[in-house]
């Protein structure tokens, strides 16, 4: 894991897209963790999305759309996983983490994932 100095190198890299940060002024920083978010993240996603995206991908690792969409079938993935007969076990809430860390690889924002399980 990244130390709080390490993260603050001159390499500075977006926790989100992995593009390397070269304007820190205009960068997003996280409250919480020591992670930062380029220009481009900051302006395609929601503060609340951005922190959510630099959690999972330091606690999981991967980056935003780093497999591809293409064949990828959110409805399908849904419906393999089960989530619906899961709702109520007690490894839900782990498994809504684990999903939602998978569409964030495939390109699927927090946002469209919230908008699914509502
Ligand atoms: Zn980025």
């Amino acid at each position: 894991m990244k130390t709080f100095t390490q993260t603050f190198e001159p390499n500075l890299k977006c926790g989100i897209c992995g593009n390397k940060i070269t304007d820190r002024k205009s960068s997003y920083h996280s409250k919480f963790i020591p992670c930062s978010a380029c220009e481009r993240c900051r302006s395609t996603f929601s503060e609340k999305d951005i922190e959510i995206m630099l959690n999972m991908f330091l606690a999981y690792g991967g980056y935003f759309g780093q497999l591809s969409e293409k064949d990828f079938s959110l409805e399908e993935y849904m419906e393999k996983i089960g989530i619906e007969e899961n709702l109520n076990s007690e490894e839900t809430e782990e498994l809504k983490v684990l999903i939602l860390h998978t569409l964030l690889l495939h390109g699927i924002t927090p946002e469209q994932y919230f908008h699914l399980i509502k």
